[in-house]
């Protein structure tokens, strides 16, 4: 199956025939949940217990995921050299993806493999070490094992920069496999590099290959996601398909571990309601487990999507919106620009 040859692209046939489709949620929480060490690189596990990764694939098949992750996030020769496994690459993502695919084709139905690639945890130059071909040939690797694997999309995630999704995306393209880009808006609105979901619209339109979906993941907390996704539909445009992938709750500090507590309830409340605000790819990040993806799924299939949602109804149902977020609602903003610009009245008010 090819991208760009005869066969239409797994994922792009499902787009085509479905209103919406359902990502799964967390691995690395999940796994951990499951026995994963304190400080183990959860890649490691596709070759230590790939029976275990396998079951997690399994239950958010089961729970009705239409597209599942490979255990890969964390899988680029950088961040693998902390846990002296840099010589690994081809072998960990290769395994990941025939894992991942296993799981999928072990139903009647359609699911999609998503060859999942994180940040490499240096930062690009000007303000880092890491150049943008040496980036893009790291990003490279891996795009080449999960192919090898079985993946039917790369899915690049929690990208922060302009050179990262750059590097990532261009890396790609050494497969015959689309790619997928999805940012974490965690600082206040945008990444912690500054790009917000305006800017990610600009961005993601002028990159080549052109990525099929974008859209946002992992962050700091459901609200914010479907916040973000209101701004980053307008300024996609009708027709882009875009992807929420929302932590389960916001984290916090509980005797010395990070904790997600949001409850399956909360997260069918924020699945409808990122429909509603324009995503076509929803799922769960950090702390997602299958039981509140199966609520997720019940929601959606049960949901008659709606007009988006305003800044109150999101903050009721879901809880706090930074005000970063809360800007798109504002009416001096500009959805092309991404920024609020003050109109002539309220500069006029200001003199006064
Ligand atoms: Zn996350």
């Amino acid at each position: 199956m090819s991208a760009n040859g005869s066969t239409k692209n797994r994922l792009q046939s499902l787009l085509e025939t479905r209103p919406y489709l359902l990502a799964d949620g967390a691995i690395g929480t999940n796994l951990f949940a499951m026995g994963l060490p304190t400080g183990h690189a959860p890649e490691l596990w596709n070759l230590e217990q790939p029976e275990k990764v396998a079951l997690l694939h399994k239950n958010f098949v089961e729970a009705g995921a239409d597209i599942v992750l490979t255990n890969s996030f964390g899988g680029t020769r950088h961040r693998l050299k902390l846990h002296n496994a840099e010589d690994h690459v081809s072998e960990i993502n290769e395994t990941a993806a025939r894992i991942a695919r296993q799981a999928a084709d072990s139903t009647d139905r359609d699911v999609v493999v998503a060859g999942s690639m994180g940040p490499t945890g240096e930062l690009f130059a000007p303000l880092g070490p890491l150049s943008l071909e040496e980036g893009t040939a790291v990003f490279a690797e891996q795009a080449r094992a999960l192919a090898r694997g079985g993946a039917d999309v790369l899915w690049t995630e929690t990208l922060s920069s302009r050179e990262e999704v750059q590097a990532a995306v261009s890396a790609t393209a050494t497969t015959p496999l689309p790619v997928v880009v999805t940012l974490s808006f965690d600082t206040n609105g945008s990444t912690m590099m500054g790009i917000n979901p305006s800017r990610l619209a600009t961005l993601c339109r002028e990159l080549a290959p052109h990525p099929l979906a974008w859209g946002t993941n992992c962050g700091v907390g459901a609200a914010e996601v479907v916040a973000c996704i209101v701004s980053l539909a307008a300024a996609s445009g009708a027709g882009q398909v875009l992807v929420a992938k929302a932590n389960c709750g916001v984290p916090q500090w509980v005797d010395g571990a990070i904790r997600y507590d949001a409850t399956p309830e909360l997260m069918a409340d924020y699945a409808r309601l990122a429909r509603d605000a324009g995503a076509r790819i929803i799922g769960g990040c950090c702390g997602t487990t299958p039981t509140h993806l199966r609520a997720m799924r019940q929601a959606l299939d049960t949901h008659a999507p709606g007009e988006p949602p305003d800044s109150a109804t999101i903050t009721n149902k879901l809880g706090e919106i930074s005000a970063g977020a809360k800007q798109h609602w504002s009416p001096d903003f500009d959805p092309a620009s991404g920024v609020v610009k003050r109109s002539r009245r309220r500069q006029a008010q200001e003199r006064n």
